[in-house]
C-alpha cells in the first residue's frame, strides 16, 4: 500500500501537468472503484480547471474551478501515469511493482496542458469522490484523520498526548491513523527504528504519567519526521530521473534501515545487531533487537 512519500511524490508528479490545466475529457471505463465514481463524474469534471493539487494523509485533492474537491486515493495497487510530449513517466517510484496492464487503466484524464492522466488499479481498492470546498471539513473520510505528520500541529508534546494511557504497543499507536495521518507499515517501523524504540513497547510509556512528552516522544517526532523527509527526497529524485528513463527505479527500497531486511545486519553505527521479523496485528515488523529498548 503506497505510504504518505510515496503519495506526496505523486502529488509532485502529477502537480506540473495538472494544475492550472483544464479537464478538457474525462474516461471512466471503469466506474466501481473501492466505492462506485460519483453521479455525473466526467461531466463535473470536465471544462473544470485544476486550481491547487493538494494532499492530506493519503488523499490527493484537486481543487476545481467549480468549488468542488477531487478526491483521489491510492488504495492498495493504485498508480497514476502521465504521457506528456510523447513520454511516459510515473510519478513516484513504488517499493511494489505496479501493474502496467492498460486493462487497469480505469480512469484517463484528458489535460489542457497536453498531458494524458492515466489511473491504474488492478486491486480497485482505489477511490475518487467529488465532496465541495465549503464542506470539506465535514467530509467522512478526512474527518477523523489526525495530525499531519510533517505538519507543525504534530509534535512531542500531542504524540504523547494521543499515546498517555494507552495499552496498545507503539507499533500499533503510530499505525492508528488518528494518532497521525497517512503513516503506514514501512515508515512506522523505520521511525521506531531511528528513535531506537521497540515496536512492542507500550504506547503510553513516551508519556510521564500526567500525559506530557518525555524523551522518548521528543525522539520518536524527529525519527517520524525525518524519514518521511528522506523517504519524500528520495521520491524526488526518482521522479527527476523517470523524465530520463521512463523506469521504475524503487528508489525508496534503499533507504530502508529495517523494512523487509530481516537477518541482515543492523545499519546503526556500532551496533552489532541482527533486524528481525515479528508479526504485529497481521502484518510483518521488522527491528534491531539490540539497539531498540
Ligand atoms: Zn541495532
Amino acid at each position: 500500500m503506497p505510504e504518505l512519500p510515496e503519495v506526496e511524490t505523486v502529488r509532485r508528479g502529477l502537480e506540473p501537468v495538472m494544475e492550472g490545466a483544464r479537464f478538457d475529457a474525462v474516461e471512466a471505463r471503469r466506474r466501481d472503484l473501492r466505492w462506485p465514481l460519483p453521479k455525473d463524474f466526467v461531466a463535473r469534471l470536465e471544462g473544470q480547471t485544476v486550481t491547487g493539487l493538494g494532499r492530506r494523509a493519503k488523499y490527493l485533492l484537486a481543487d476545481l474551478s467549480s468549488g468542488e474537491v477531487l478526491l483521489m486515493h491510492l488504495g492498495m495497487s493504485g498508480s497514476f501515469r502521465v504521457f506528456h510530449d510523447g513520454g511516459e513517466r510515473k510519478p513516484g517510484s513504488y517499493y511494489h511493482e505496479r501493474n502496467e496492464q492498460l486493462a487497469h487503466d480505469h480512469v484517463v484524464f484528458h489535460m489542457s496542458s497536453g498531458a494524458l492522466v492515466t489511473f491504474n488499479d488492478p486491486r480497485r481498492f482505489g477511490s475518487m469522490k467529488l465532496v465541495p470546498r465549503a464542506k470539506l471539513d465535514q467530509e467522512p473520510l478526512l474527518r477523523a484523520l489526525g495530525p499531519e505528520p510533517l505538519g507543525n500541529a504534530f509534535d512531542a508534546a500531542m504524540l504523547a498526548r494521543a499515546c498517555a494511557g494507552k495499552k496498545t504497543s507503539l507499533k500499533a499507536a503510530l499505525s492508528d491513523q488518528r494518532v497521525v495521518a497517512g503513516l503506514g507499515n514501512i515508515y512506522v517501523c523505520e521511525a521506531l527504528h531511528r528513535a531506537h524504540l521497540l515496536p512492542k513497547r507500550r504506547a503510553s510509556t513516551i508519556a510521564t504519567r500526567s500525559g506530557a512528552p518525555n524523551e522518548r516522544a521528543v525522539a520518536l517526532v524527529d525519527a517520524i519526521k525525518v524519514v518521511l523527509q528522506d523517504a519524500i527526497r528520495a521520491g524526488g529524485s526518482s521522479l527527476r530521473d523517470h523524465k530520463q528513463t521512463n523506469g521504475e527505479l524503487g528508489l525508496f527500497q534503499h533507504n530502508f534501515r529495517v523494512y523487509d531486511r530481516a537477518g541482515q545486519t543492523c545499519p546503526t553505527p556500532g551496533c552489532t545487531g541482527t533486524i528481525k521479523r515479528i508479526v504485529q496485528t497481521g502484518r510483518s515488523t521488522f527491528f534491531c533487537p539490540v539497539c531498540q529498548n
